[in-house]
């Protein structure tokens, strides 16, 4: 979108020229890394619609902060339950939640609105038909993802973000267990 006039804007700004040197430098670790995390479970957001009433733009400003809690409080479970494990783990296909490398077993908390949870999925009433094709092609997407690790000869689990955390570690230890 930015193009040369709009840069020529900017280079008034003055530490805008910080900018243009970052962006025209080979990216550093916190670009590609903040690239990648907004790029997680949000992709082809920036298709979105313009929400059109309060209520579906409050239920979308909740969405980020419901989703990232359980899986905080899941890897925090883990953590004290002596697990050790990657994060948002970059090198398979859907940067799994939590990765334990050696065991290979990729752990996805998975929310419960963007993932179409059996319980809790729900359909904005505006824009249905857009957001109908979005979210079954996130679940589509979920699942190639999933076949893609398994022929990599990966495990893969599934959480809901609506799973109680012991439960779901429980879960999470039983299967590290089976796999040592
Ligand atoms: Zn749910």
């Amino acid at each position: 979108m930015p193009t040369t006039s709009s840069d020529g804007i900017r280079h008034d700004g003055g530490c805008r020229s910080i900018w243009c040197s970052q962006a025209s430098a080979p990216k550093g670790r916190g670009g590609a890394g903040r690239m990648g995390a907004s790029d997680k479970g949000m992709s082809d957001m920036n298709l979105r619609p313009i929400p059109l009433n309060d209520s579906v733009s409050s239920q979308m400003q909740r969405m980020p902060r419901t989703r990232t809690k359980p899986e905080m409080q899941l890897r925090r479970e883990l953590h004290r339950r002596g697990m050790r494990f990657r994060v948002n783990y970059p090198k398979l296909p859907g940067r799994p939640d939590i990765a334990f490398t050696k065991l290979r077993l990729a752990v996805f908390v998975d929310g419960c609105f963007w993932h179409m949870c059996p319980l809790h999925s729900t359909m904005p009433r505006n824009n249905a038909e857009w957001w109908r094709i979005k979210l079954l092609r996130n679940v589509e997407r979920d699942r190639e993802k999933d076949d893609q690790l398994s022929v990599r000869g990966w495990h893969v689990l599934h959480i809901w973000e609506h799973e109680d955390t012991h439960e779901a570690a429980d879960k999470v230890s039983a299967l590290v267990s089976s796999l040592r």
